[in-house]
């Protein structure tokens, strides 16, 4: 994008959170989940971290989302109420504890990690033990007095409990911060009974907590059973609180009931490791939770760590996978099936859905799209049917982009597919290959994969193919590895001799050359040479199987059209069960062993900025050498060339692999001693 499209973008992200976070956060009334909302913050954010100069005061990132309505009294809290910066897995909080560590070296040794409870935050306030005031979150610096209504939460105690422990609390100001929610069964009780009196149902307990504590008429509130969960104790003399440990056990002994599951913690390992178990058991909690908060537990460190932006440094939440996500459409591409069937596809920006990576999902059929929608540019929301199958929910049409333009299948196929023809079969809504069937196809494909390009496998011509085909012997590429001389001898074009020829030079073809192979499986826009170029980079087909689109991309004259069609073709099941197919019958390409260059058999990333060259330059060095230059870091990779201005999680990743670092001049002295 150039840099008024991207300050474009940024703004209408800008404009619709903000309609988001309004209904969210003022009417609590959201319309969308908050897994969208997330999804587009983390766009916002990557467009913000590389473009810094288009941060403004008024972005989502910058403040806290709420405001305080009307109706109540504004109240200026004593310390901001802060947000916190979102983590989505373990490389996420190893490159957080590195930034913390960098500007406070050698200073943690605990972290407590807790659950992160999905409410409304509040402050409660008491003097001289006594409560005197809440106040909710609003916007950070300004939230609403709703003590009335906080009054009739029967947890919330009048006064604070009297103890030995608990003696200086109860002089002068105590304040303790924590979610209002309500729980699962009482929100489902009372939704139920909404329904029944005809009533607008809410959106989740979250909402209903929100919508509960902001009504003007506290015996409405008392109606509604809240709870108050605790997750900060505050004292106008920070020292007389030294960590969040104590600060629970404090609470609890005020008579407070407490954030329920809070632990702490001396390594990241074991953080971890109860970051799992609630992933796994959250479900069976009694209220929601949308992951876990790890803070430091030290609270001199932590407030000295200070706040960028509306987070503070010391804390992070941990989110769970959601199981929607938002992207962009790249493209729609077409795919024919076995059948003939053409099918289109959506390529996505790389965006995680319920813990894996997706990259594109079918989109079924043109009437599919239609009814969608759908068009290349559209920002999309996506989620996993079944939990396994991407799907595009639908299309979030305030950010279509002027140029977007409406899907038309019969161009398309035109376009993609100039020298086949399709029709539409009478009632059906798939196109298909005109005259294709699922045998004529396979004679194709097999026919290719014997070819003189490809496998070179003798004796396997056209009519050899079809005789094979159409007596059942074979249903698909594989197949031929399993074919015996009786097998073979039963049809009437062979003989004794024939038939052991033939079965022999299958057999011999078991572990070709990588490229030919590659080229044998018939890959839209995987010609001979491309599967050459393919083979030299990757070397080994599982290589090329794992690759992503970047991958791929960065490969020299592979453009999106090629790198795209690859991808699709590893992702789909059917080809999937192919490979596995030929590798449990023996059948695998050979590793591409490279040849002479100093730099053979080693594989290279470059990250960061370099001084002396750019990453084009330093990938054609390196493939010049015979090495292998690749866009991301993975298992095989050996070295990572660190330049300038890099991202702490590529060299937490890296050195959560193993991968040897390099810096520019290790890496010149290198290339240039070769
Ligand atoms: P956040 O996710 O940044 O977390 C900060 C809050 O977590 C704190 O204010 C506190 O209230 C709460 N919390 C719960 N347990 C805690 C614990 N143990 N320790 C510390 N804090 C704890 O909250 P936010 O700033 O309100 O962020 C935005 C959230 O609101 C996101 O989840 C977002 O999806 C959602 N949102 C949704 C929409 C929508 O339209 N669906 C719109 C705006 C925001």
């Amino acid at each position: 994008m150039t840099t008024p499209d991207v300050a474009h973008r940024l703004d209408e992200l800008k404009k619709l959170m903000a309609k988001y976070s309004y209904e969210y956060y003022v009417l609590d009334a959201p319309s969308v989940s908050d897994a969208v909302y997330d999804g587009l913050m983390r766009e916002l954010k990557s467009i913000e971290e590389q473009h810094p100069s288009l941060i403004t005061p008024d972005s989502p990132t910058q403040r806290v989302g709420g405001q305080a309505i009307e109706g109540f009294q504004k109240v200026r809290h004593s310390t901001r109420m802060l947000s916190l910066n979102d983590v989505f897995n373990q490389e996420d909080v190893e490159a957080w504890v590195k930034r913390t560590e960098k500007l406070a070296p050698g200073s943690i040794h605990e972290y407590s990690a807790e659950l992160k409870m999905d409410g409304l935050a509040c402050a409660l306030i008491y003097e001289d033990g006594k409560f005197r005031q809440a106040i909710t979150r609003g916007d950070g610096l300004v939230g609403e007095d709703v003590t009335e209504n906080v009054r009739t939460i029967k947890s919330v105690p009048l006064a604070l409990r009297r103890d030995k422990k608990t003696e200086q609390f109860l002089h002068g100001r105590t304040e303790i911060r924590g979610e209002i929610i309500m729980l699962k069964k009482d929100f489902e009780a009372l939704n139920k009974k909404r329904e029944d009196q005809g009533l607008p149902t809410f959106a989740n307990p979250r909402n209903l907590a929100a919508g509960t504590i902001r009504q003007l008429d506290p015996r409405l509130v008392a109606e509604r059973p809240l709870q108050f969960r605790a997750y900060d104790l505050l004292r106008e003399n920070g020292d007389e609180v030294p960590s969040y440990a104590f600060a629970y056990a404090t609470i609890r002994e005020l008579g407070i009931i407490c954030n329920p599951e809070s632990e702490v913690f001396t390594n990241l390992d074991d953080v971890m490791a109860f970051v799992k178990h609630w992933e796994e058991k959250r479900h069976e909690l009694p209220f929601n939770t949308d992951g876990l908060v790890i803070k430091i537990n030290d609270r001199k460190l932590y407030t000295e760590l200070g706040v960028v932006g509306k987070n503070p440094r010391g804390a992070v939440a941990y989110k769970y996978p959601a199981e929607e996500a938002t992207t962009v459409v790249k493209d729609i591409l077409i795919s024919i099936g076995r059948t003939g069937a053409a099918t289109p596809v959506a390529v996505f920006d790389p965006v995680v859905v319920a813990g894996t990576t997706v990259q594109h999902a079918s989109l079924h059929n043109a009437d599919e799209i239609e009814r969608k929608d759908i068009r290349v540019g559209d920002s999309v929301v996506i989620y996993k049917a079944g939990d396994i199958i991407p799907q595009v929910e639908h299309v979030i049409l305030e950010l279509r982009p002027k140029n977007a333009t409406r899907f038309h299948m019969e161009n398309e196929l035109k376009r993609q597919f100039p020298e086949l023809q399709f029709d539409r079969p009478a009632g059906e809504a798939v196109y298909r290959v005109k005259g294709a069937t699922s045998k004529l196809l396979l004679k194709q494909a097999l026919a290719h994969f014997a070819s003189r390009g490809a496998l070179d496998i003798d004796g396997l011509g056209e009519k050899n193919v079809e005789a094979l085909v159409d007596a059942k012997l074979v249903h698909d590429l594989a197949d031929i590895y399993t074919l015996t001389k009786d097998q073979v001898l039963g049809l009437d074009r062979f003989a004794e001799v024939s038939a052991n020829k033939l079965v022999d030079a299958i057999q011999e073809k078991k572990n070709p050359p990588f490229s030919r192979f590659l080229f044998g499986l018939g890959i839209r826009h995987v010609g001979a040479q491309t599967a050459i170029d393919l083979a030299n980079n990757f070397k080994r087909l599982d290589s090329l199987g794992t690759a992503s689109l970047k991958d791929l991309r960065d490969v020299e004259g592979i453009g999106d059209i090629v790198a795209e069609s690859i991808l699709l073709w590893f992702d789909e099941e059917e080809n999937q069960q192919l490979l596995a197919k030929f590798r449990k019958l023996g059948v695998w390409p050979e590793e591409v062993k490279s040849t002479g260059g100093s730099l053979a058999g080693k594989s290279f990333v470059v990250t960061g900025t370099l001084e002396t060259m750019g990453r084009d330059d330093a990938a054609e060095k390196i493939r010049a050498l015979g090495g292998t230059f690749q866009s991301s870091v993975r298992k095989e990779t050996d070295y990572l060339v660190v330049g300038k201005n890099v991202g702490a999680s590529k060299l937490a990743k890296a050195d959560k692999l193993g991968t040897r670092r390099l810096t520019e001049t290790e890496f010149l002295k290198l290339i240039d001693s070769n």
